[in-house]
């Protein structure tokens, strides 16, 4: 078998409606009714969207949803199950070709870390909102302290301290579906809209390439 040969030495990719088909708070919402999932889903929609920043709404969200253990623990199986087409086998490409891959999420570290380790991503490589609960006990209701992943910055702010910290090699692309994602182009050799789940104008406009499936994606990351 020929190894191909990597555009990249480093892909940086969004979780939820990337990797997976979800968008993991949303999901959450779901199992506190109908009212409570059209409110959440309204309201990551309009921060996707860049209409509002993402630090307004994501304490708003984790206080109204108050996510159990049990709950999270049953999104990390949702994420799985639902994991996009392709994505196994595209991320298994660039780790043989020796591409360095990380996970930058706005979502809940715990409930992504059995999807990074089915696609062989260890937990250092995974950057993503940790909660905590003000009660001590298995209800996760708070941000836990400063977590610049649930800000409208974080993902910038996180992509350049990879970078001065030498474990990003570049060239370095940005695959997501988001307005926190398109944030990132700037500090990057290339951002690519992925749209196989969620197609947003906003963010194809800070494109360099849109991708809607795995496949079109790996043939934007590896030579012909
Ligand atoms: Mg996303």
């Amino acid at each position: 078998m020929t190894t191909a040969t990597p555009r990249f030495r480093t892909v940086l990719f969004d979780a939820d409606s990337t990797l997976s088909a979800i968008e993991g708070i949303d999901w959450l919402a779901e199992r506190r009714g109908v009212h409570v999932a059209r409110e959440i889903a309204a309201l990551t929609d309009r921060a996707m969207n860049g209409l509002v920043a993402l630090d307004d709404v994501y304490a708003e969200r984790v206080a109204r949803i108050r996510p159990t253990r049990a709950e999270i623990e049953a999104l990390s199986r949702a994420y799985i199950t639902q994991i996009v087409s392709g994505t196994a086998e595209l991320v298994s490409k660039l780790h043989d070709a020796g591409v360095t891959v990380h996970v930058i999420s706005g979502g809940l570290r715990d409930a992504l870390l059995p999807l990074a380790a089915h696609l062989g991503i260890s937990s250092d490589r995974v950057h993503a909102v940790t909660l905590r609960s003000a009660a001590h006990d298995d209800v996760f209701d708070q941000l836990d302290g400063s977590q610049p992943l649930a800000t409208q910055g974080g993902k910038p702010e996180v992509v350049q301290r990879l970078l001065a910290a030498g474990v990003a090699p570049m060239p370095v692309a940005m695959i997501g579906d988001g307005s926190t994602d398109a944030a990132v182009a700037p500090h990057v050799d290339a951002f690519i809209a992925f749209t196989a789940v969620t197609r947003r104008a906003s963010v194809l406009a800070a494109a360099n390439a849109e991708a809607a499936s795995m496949a079109a994606l790996s043939t934007l990351l590896f030579e012909p």
